[in-house]
């Protein structure tokens, strides 16, 4: 049975096929600058070549065709006709409180969806031109919707309830949600599997390290807490948002730099997290390393700044387990980033025993365990795959 996943972005569309049964990845590919002149299709069958393709895409519509055609072209598609395509999975950014697993996407199952674009209004209406668009062009295919927040629904109470009165949260929903839980469950679910015990019965803390960041707190198979919050904004200092705050700064920049509401969040989304604390010299990790190895003083105070905040979240979340058997890595800088994984276990962590394996924690590209010790837990580098993992519920919902 053959997955097409689908995760869609206001003007881009990712996608995978997937054998479900074998979990083999068939063909991959992205649509990029739908709506926006210049927009292109990279498409790559499994083992086979790469293929670029310019053509304009005016709309979600015209890209999911595109990426039919391609996956069912005579010459290098691989699939038939659209009849081997079995089912779709789509990757959802907010499901609220509505949403707390993999759901089939029913009509009005879509329209739960729609209510929760106030929570995600960039992110959701996306999500759901893609599901329209695949349902115009593959009637009667079964859709199953999987939910970046969905994971983080078993938080108790007292981890998602803010110090703001209640009314909020009883009147608009407002509490901590969490994002990536596609990427936090797939991990900590193999990490269980490296440690050799069951997951129902092991404390395993996830730090999701990309341009985005989060932690959770994943306690006998259940989250327990995640750092990001009502939106992505909260928690870890990212690439360039700014994480947790005083948020009496809004008021202060507002009033000192005579900027908007609307200002500020662009500030706090877009110019803020190491790109801004590193004074504009980049979001991007390698960058900041370089600059680092240089002795530039800029990279070395966005990395540490960074790898702090990390390493604080991993204290607080050994206190919200009553302690740790693995810490994971995942994403980009978390998977492919040797030194901030060193800084944050080695000059924050050193407390817990944790010994790091040099060699172990140079290599890339593979699930593995990167710490020494016999005693404390053992530090993992996962690399995630939340495609897999889109794929798994979307067969296991409509197999
Ligand atoms: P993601 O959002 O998970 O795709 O992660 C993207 C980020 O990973 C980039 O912005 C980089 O900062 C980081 N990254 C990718 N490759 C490396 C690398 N070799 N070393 C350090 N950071 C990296």
């Amino acid at each position: 049975m053959n997955v097409l996943v689908i995760n869609c972005g206001s003007s881009s569309l990712k996608f995978q096929l997937i054998n479900a049964e074998n979990e083999e990845l068939i063909a991959k590919g992205l649509c990029e600058r739908i709506g926006i002149e210049g927009s292109q299709l990279v498409y790559s069958p499994t083992g086979g070549e790469k293929v670029t393709k310019v053509v304009p895409m005016p709309d979600h519509t015209a890209a999911v065709k595109l990426v039919l055609d391609a996956l069912c072209d005579k010459e290098t598609g691989v699939v038939k006709s659209l009849d081997e395509i079995n089912a779709v999975g789509h990757r959802i950014v907010h499901g609220g409180e509505k949403f707390a697993v993999s759901t089939l996407l029913t009509d009005e199952v879509i329209k739960g969806i729609e209510e929760c674009n106030d929570l995600a209004p960039l992110h959701n209406p996306a999500n759901l031109i893609g599901i329209n668009a695949c349902k115009e062009l593959m009637p009667g295919v079964p859709m199953v919707g999987v939910f970046d927040t969905a994971f983080h629904q078993t938080m108790p109470r007292e981890a998602y309830i803010y110090g703001i009165p209640y009314e909020y949260y009883t009147k608009y929903k407002i509490r901590r949600y969490g994002f990536h839980g596609t990427s936090h469950a797939y991990v900590s679910r193999r990490a269980a599997e490296l440690l050799g015990k069951s997951y129902e019965d092991c404390k395993i803390i996830v730090c999701h390290l990309g341009n985005g960041a989060s932690v959770s707190a994943v306690k006998n198979g259940k989250c327990v807490d995640t750092s990001m919050g009502l939106t992505p904004l909260e928690g870890l200092i990212m690439g360039t948002r700014s994480g947790d705050l005083d948020p009496a700064i809004i008021e202060f920049i507002a009033k000192k730099e005579n900027k908007s509401i609307d200002e500020i969040m662009t500030i706090l989304n877009k110019e803020s997290g190491v790109l801004g604390i590193s004074g504009g010299l980049s979001s991007d990790f390698r960058d900041l390393e370089g600059a680092h190895d240089k002795g530039d003083e800029a990279g070395t105070r966005a990395l540490e700044t960074f790898s702090y905040r990390v390493a604080k979240y991993i204290g607080a979340y050994m206190v919200a387990m009553n302690g740790v058997d693995a810490i994971c890595f995942t994403a980009g800088v978390g998977e492919n980033s040797p030194f901030v994984r060193a800084v944050i276990c080695e000059k924050y962590l050193p407390f817990m025993g944790i010994k790091l394996d040099t060699e172990a924690n140079n290599k890339r590209g593979e699930d593995i365990i990167i710490s020494t010790n016999e005693q404390g837990p053992k530090v993992m580098v996962i690399p995630t795959n939340e495609e897999l993992m889109i794929a798994r519920d979307t067969y296991a919902l409509t197999k």
